[in-house]
Parts: structure tokens; C-alpha cells; sequence
């Protein structure tokens, strides 16, 4: 099980984690939610390694 922090002052709200992991990634009102159970710990890292401001980081729970 991985758990994944949101930086909301890092956050550029490119879209990237929402557009890609809809399942995991959602945005409630000014929040992120993030649910790390809805796909695959690999997926979830490469949505991470791929947002553009580096707001989402990944650690094992
Ligand atoms: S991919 Fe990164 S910058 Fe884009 S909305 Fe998600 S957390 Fe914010």
C-alpha cells in the first residue's frame, strides 16, 4: 500500500493526475482527494512521476 501526499501551494492544476487516474484522483471543491486503492501502485507512481509541478509524492504507508 503506497500513500501519496498533495502539495496544494506546489499544485500548477494541470490536470495531469485527474485527467489521467480519474478513479484515484479527484478534486473536491479546493481539495484533492486521493484514493490509493482504486488502481494499480505502478499506475499511481507513473501519474505522480508525471505531474509537471511535482506537488504529488509517493510513500509507502
Ligand atoms: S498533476 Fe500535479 S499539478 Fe496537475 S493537478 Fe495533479 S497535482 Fe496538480
Amino acid at each position: 500500500m503506497i500513500n501519496v501526499t498533495w502539495d496544494k501551494n506546489i499544485c500548477s492544476h494541470a490536470g495531469v493526475c485527474v485527467t489521467t487516474l480519474p478513479a484515484v484522483f479527484k478534486i473536491e471543491g479546493s481539495q484533492l482527494a486521493i484514493d490509493t486503492s482504486a488502481a494499480d501502485e505502478e499506475k499511481i507512481r507513473e501519474v505522480c512521476a508525471a505531474c509537471p509541478s511535482g506537488a504529488l509524492n509517493v510513500d509507502k504507508a
